[in-house]
């Protein structure tokens, strides 16, 4: 098991790739916080993962709140004794072409998508920098922190900030020998892209992968255990691709 006796919290845990992280972990030998919103998704992932002889936790947690991710960090450690792993994973999408903005609506998708990236970073630091084994912080970007789309300009915003997050996190907790990288997926099956779908852009989205079908989420999630494990010590820093080589066609 490529996780044998590794500690993570996962937020954004109740659904698409969370989920699919979540329950890739536990197979693979790994104990999870599962940091989620809904409460009823986070109770169903927590429940699916010990049937399938797993070891999960369901904190309800708003990673909009700093507070909120720093008691998610904490229970992993009086649970399960230390903090091997911070997924940094919740994130929502707003669709809206940009002259029909709200920007209360951007307001939303940055302090989810970017503010809950940056608690997570600092809550998970602050802790292993104090562990005996220091851990790894893995963000979800997207491949929307790279190439431009309709529709999604505080989305862009968000993952362009997730980018360079993951960069100045790496650098300066380097010393305490902490990782930091990022996974980009591109079109992957989850609600979030449902928005996208409903503005006539589904096929778009499938259309960018080289593979011309959309992810899905255990792929992700595959990607996401890789650079969990030790073998993945070389990376740091990185935003990795993990999106079937998406380009615009
Ligand atoms: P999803 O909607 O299936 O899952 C997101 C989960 O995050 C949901 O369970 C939701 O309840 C939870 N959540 C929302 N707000 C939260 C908050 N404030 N605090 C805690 N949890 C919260 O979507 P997904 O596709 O699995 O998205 C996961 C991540 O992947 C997001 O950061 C998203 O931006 C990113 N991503 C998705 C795609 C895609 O095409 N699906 C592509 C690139 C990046």
């Amino acid at each position: 098991m490529m996780l044998e006796g590794k500690v993570a919290v996962i937020t954004g845990a109740g659904s698409g790739i969370g989920r699919a992280t979540v329950l890739k972990f536990v197979r693979e030998g790994a104990r999870v916080v599962a940091a989620e919103l809904d409460e009823r998704r986070g109770e169903e992932v927590v429940r699916e993962a010990r049937e399938s002889g797993g070891e999960a936790v369901f904190v309800r947690t708003d990673v909009s709140d700093f507070e909120q991710v720093e008691a998610a960090v904490e229970r992993a450690v009086e649970e399960y004794g230390t903090l091997d792993v911070m997924f940094n994973n919740a994130g929502i999408g707003h669709y809206a072409p940009l002259l029909e903005h709200d920007p209360e609506h951007y307001d939303r998708v940055v302090r989810v998508n970017q503010y809950g990236v940056y608690h997570g970073i600092l809550a998970a630091g602050r802790k292993m920098v104090a562990l005996e084994n220091p851990g790894v912080i893995i963000n979800t970007a997207s491949v929307y922190a790279f190439l431009a789309s309709p529709g999604v300009i505080g989305y862009h915003a968000s993952k362009g900030a997730v980018k360079m997050m993951t960069q100045a996190a790496a650098l300066e907790l380097a010393p305490h020998g902490i990782r930091v990288v990022a996974v980009a997926p591109g079109g992957v099956d989850t609600p979030i892209i449902q928005g996208y779908k409903e503005m006539g852009l589904g096929e778009r989205l499938a259309r960018g992968q080289m593979r011309r079908r959309l992810q899905t989420p255990e792929q992700i999630a595959g990607a996401v255990a890789l650079l969990a494990t030790d073998e993945a010590d070389a990376i740091n820093g990185s935003v990795v691709m993990t999106d079937d080589g998406y380009a615009e066609f």
